[in-house]
Parts: C-alpha cells; structure tokens; sequence
C-alpha cells in the first residue's frame, strides 16, 4: 500500500504549481501564479489499492487576488495507464492523479454521500427526505467546464466546484429552497458537502438527480434554427418550430421565479439605482467598444424611461440565465446551474434582482441561437439574416406569452426595464466579443442598435 507520508505537503505544492494551470477548470490561464499554498489536506479514506487526500489549495496570483481549488487526490503505488493523463508531476514517489477521474474514488465519495457520514472536515449531508443508494459507480459527465460533474449509477448528478468561496453557494441555497417548494421545473437536490475551517463555511460540491434523457435547449434551438434557414417554409410549418418550445420554456421560468419568491420573498427597489447601474457599465463599455459612443444618447433615454417605471420587484433570480441553463427532458424543461454569473463576487451573486433580468438573458440568448450559424460566412444574404432574426422575434414572443401566462404579467408591459436590462446584457457580450471574438461583435451591436438607435451627430 502506498506510504503517503512520503510525499510531503512541499513535494505536492511543487507538482500542483505547473499541474494546476493545464486543467481546463483552472480559471486563471494566462495570468503567472505568484504563489501556490496547500491550505488544507484531509485523509479520505483508502479502497482497494487506492489512498485519497481532500485538498483546498490556494493560489495567489500576480495581482494579489487569492483563488482557492478544491482538489481530491488518488494515491497509487503502480501508474494507471487510464489516468496517466491527470498524473500530477511526481518524480519517485507513488502516482498521484485528479481523483475525481478514477471511479474507484468517485464511489467512495458517493459512498460518503448515501451515509451522510463527516470525514474529517468534509460534512456529505442529505436533503431532508432524501435517500441515497450506497454502492453506486461513476464517470465524468463529458467535457469539462469550470466545475466536474460525475454521473453516479446513472441517477445522480455530482458536481463539484473547482473553485471554492467561502460562504453559501447559491446553485445549492437556490436547489435548497425550490426542493421545499416541490418545484418541478428544477433537478431536485439530494445531497451536498461543505466543510468548516477558521469558523467559515464553504460549499464543496451538490448531487440532484441526473435527467439521463434530456437536450440541453442551446442544441434544440441550432436545430430547429438550421432546419429553418435550410427551407423556404413559413416556421409554423416546420415539425422543429421552437415555438411551443419557447413558450413552455417562458412558463417554466416563471413558475421557477414565483417559488423562488415563495421561499425567499420579495422587496421593492427604486428602479433608478438598478438603472443607473447599467448605463454606468454602458458608458465604462465604451473605451473598449468605442462604436457605443453613438448609442449612448438612446441609452440614456431607454434609462430614463426605465426610471420613470418607478419601483420594480426584486427577488432571488437564477442570475446566468440562457438557453445552456436549461434541459429539455421528454416531459418538461428544467433550469440548471443557479451560481449565477461567474465573474460576480458571491455576494453580488446573493442579491435580490428583478425577474426581467433572466428573461432578457433568455432573449438575447435566442438572438445568438438565431445568428450563430451566419456568423463568420461572408456569403449570407440580408434574406437569410432576416429569416434567422425573425426565429429569435417569433420565439422570443412565445417565451413572453408562455411566461405571462403563468406570472399573471407579461414581461413586454415593462418594456423599458426589460429592455434596460437587455441592453445591460448586450454591452457585455459586446465588450467579450470585441476582445476575443471580433467577428462576432456584430451581433451584439446590432442588439444594442435595436435598443438604443444610434444619434449621430
Ligand atoms: P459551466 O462551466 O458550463 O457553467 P458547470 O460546471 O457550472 O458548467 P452545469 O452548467 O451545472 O456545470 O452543468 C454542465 C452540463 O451538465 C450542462 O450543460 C448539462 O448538459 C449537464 N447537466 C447539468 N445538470 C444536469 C442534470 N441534472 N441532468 C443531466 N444533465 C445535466
Ligand atoms: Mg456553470
């Protein structure tokens, strides 16, 4: 069996420093690592001939910003050609590799979960109710993407965070509340893990149940937008017509908003401070984007009369929301992934906000399902461009009805805040995509062109 002890706490720090950077996970590429700290490092448990180690390393990078990673080890006296690509580098010593890729490891965490049993600091706690198998196997859910996902005897769920705040994770205090409602527009919850250090609270990773026959809705809207620029039919008369899609989607985030508001409650805020906020990011934009300058003065008005509305409503919302949030299964549509949007502090993330922000990430969402596919082709015609616009309008009307529906108010009666909040989204995706993808800076200025009509002058 492997002797652990021999690879010293300083060994590993030096293996994790270049190791760290190659996962995809990793959110700091291309920023240098002033410093790397193991700052905790518990003893798992051993099965078979594997030992494993529960690490939270932090690492401090140039500009004195400090990210913490969680990172469970496998420990293995002989190497394992299935996981030699998640070795960390380790001269004479045992093999060391990302845990989370060895299913042996994966079970053992699982098992922990089934028996809501503590681990040294690591809590594996259970949804009141909720029953877990023991002895379930694993694997990684597909690509990668900031956190692992482990499907657990094909009924689970298992995400782990890679990164780690210290604090309540909304994705579970979210999950929390809307398994209380029975909200069926969710994965419900089962399980989670947290842990404790210096009296604060971190969230380490949550289980929900694993809609094994599902689409994710990015792929279902490509399709049904590629059969339509393929043919010369009205969308009604197309069998892949979003439509309906849209609409029951519209309805299934508002009855997601209304147990939210249920669970968590509501408040009234004076809608200029949220308003104001938006146009300062619009006016920031600008030196990136030097284009929005002529749009400012439109923007400024659209504020205003988003000001005028007086109070709007806030709640918690899902905060990230697009059609890669949401799981088609054969029966109904789920929202998944309530962390709400990465580069915001979890504070920030935490804040009550108005519904109408998920709804314009949902519209501007169908606008990029719509002008995907054109992008980058120097060939398409002002017909074709039309036709694909005229798929985001039809489906972000059905998304509204679907979602009046069940609000009791359509989201296009508050058309300036609505549209304020679109705006908001669309200088984001400007400023990204004029720094990473410029070619598509298109499509977000034509957005903002809708909202907030150039003044030229
Ligand atoms: P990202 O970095 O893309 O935000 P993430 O690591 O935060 O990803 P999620 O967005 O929660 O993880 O999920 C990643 C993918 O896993 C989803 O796009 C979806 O395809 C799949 N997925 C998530 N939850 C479920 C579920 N309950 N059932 C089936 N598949 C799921
Ligand atoms: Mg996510």
């Amino acid at each position: 069996m492997t002797d652990r002890a021999h690879v010293s706490t300083d060994s590993l720090e030096d293996a994790l420093l270049p190791w760290l950077p190659q996962q995809r996970w990793f959110a700091a590429k291309g920023s240098p690592i002033a410093s790397l700290r193991v700052a905790s490092r518990v003893d798992v448990g051993s099965r078979s001939d594997v030992q494993v180690e529960h690490l939270l390393v932090d690492v401090e990078l140039g500009d004195g910003t400090v990210q913490r990673y969680q990172v469970p080890l496998g420990f293995r006296d002989a190497a394992v050609d299935d996981l030699a690509a998640w070795r960390l580098p380790i001269q004479d010593g045992p093999f060391v590799y990302d845990g989370l890729r060895d299913p042996t490891v994966i079970a053992l965490y699982s098992d922990a979960i089934a028996a809501a049993d503590s681990i040294g600091p690591l809590d594996f706690r259970l949804v009141a109710g909720a029953a877990v198998d023991a002895g379930m196997s694993g694997r990684v859910l597909g690509a990668e993407q900031s956190n692992t996902s482990v499907i657990l005897g094909e009924v689970l769920l298992l995400k782990l965070f890679r990164q780690v705040a210290s604090g309540i994770n909304p994705d579970i205090e979210l999950h929390r509340v809307l398994a209380e409602t029975d909200c069926t527009y969710v994965a419900p919850l089962r399980a989670w893990i947290e842990t404790e250090s210096d009296g604060e609270l971190s969230m380490l990773g949550m289980a929900q149940d694993f809609a094994s026959d599902s689409a994710e809705g990015w792929t279902t809207a490509l399709t049904s937008v590629r059969d339509l620029l393929a043919s010369d039919r009205s969308p009604e008369d197309m069998d892949s017509d979003f439509a309906p899609e849209a609409r029951g989607l519209g309805a299934a985030v508002a009855h997601v908003h209304a147990d939210l508001a249920r669970g968590l409650g509501t408040d009234e805020r004076d809608a200029s401070s949220t308003v104001a906020e938006i146009l300062g990011r619009v006016e920031g934009a600008v030196a990136v984007v030097p284009e929005l300058a002529e749009h400012l003065p439109s923007a400024r008005d659209l504020v205003a009369r988003a000001e005028a509305g007086g109070t709007a409503t806030v709640q918690r919302i899902h905060g990230d929301l697009h059609l890669g949030q949401v799981l088609r299964t054969p029966s109904t549509w789920l929202l998944i992934d309530f962390e709400g949007e990465p580069a915001k502090s979890l504070e920030e993330r935490r804040r009550m906000d108005s519904p109408l922000r998920d709804v314009a990430g949902m519209l501007r969402s169908f606008d990029y399902a719509a002008h995907h596919l054109l992008l980058g082709d120097a060939d398409v015609t002002d017909e074709t461009y039309a036709r694909a616009s005229a798929w985001a309008a039809r489906n972000s009307s059905a998304f509204c009805d679907g979602y009046a529906e069940v609000a009791g108010y359509d989201p296009r009666d508050h058309a300036a805040l609505l549209g304020a909040y679109e705006l908001d989204k669309a200088v984001y995706e400007a400023v990204y995509e004029a720094r990473n993808r410029p070619t598509w800076l298109d499509l977000p200025m034509r957005a903002v062109g809708r909202l907030a009509p150039p003044v030229r002058g």
